[in-house]
């Protein structure tokens, strides 16, 4: 239905955009099989409401961190909206995410702990001890 008025609709990473033209009428977002609106309703020539619009700049203009979003509002050149603050968004957040390291090979990412000296000789007469865990294969070994 939406098609055949005319709306372009575009889905990509969980969301989905309705635009006229170049506008975002609506927005939605992907949970299993449904996508729920999330976009207030419009009134008037506006088709943005005015909460998401600095979210929807973001968006177009690639993503740009909050400081350069600022700088555009005070040079005029993206509107500015009631409160000038900006949702986290979640696409930066897993942008920046890093993967958490894991060993792919024995000793391939080892713990260590060097303690010392001690008041009591071990049975070798060391005073020193270092203890190695492997991440990969969980082992662990101490040497006095
Ligand atoms: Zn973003």
């Amino acid at each position: 239905m939406l098609e055949q008025k005319g709306f372009n609709i575009l889905l990509n990473q969980g969301k989905m955009f309705v635009r006229s033209g170049n506008q975002v009428v609506m927005e939605a977002d992907r949970e299993h099989i449904l996508y729920y609106l999330t976009a207030k309703a419009v009134d008037g020539e506006s088709n943005i409401v005015s909460d998401e619009s600095l979210r929807l700049w973001h968006m177009r203009l690639g993503h740009p961190a909050e400081g350069s979003m600022k700088e555009l509002i005070k040079k005029g050149l993206i509107p500015r909206d009631n409160s000038n603050k900006m949702d986290p968004c979640e696409q930066c957040i897993l942008g920046k995410a890093k993967k958490a390291l894991y060993p792919t090979t024995p000793l391939g990412y080892i713990h260590s702990d060097l303690w010392g000296p001690s008041s009591i000789n071990s049975i070798g007469g060391r005073r020193y001890y270092l203890s190695i865990i492997d991440d990969y294969t969980k082992s662990s070994g101490s040497i006095f």
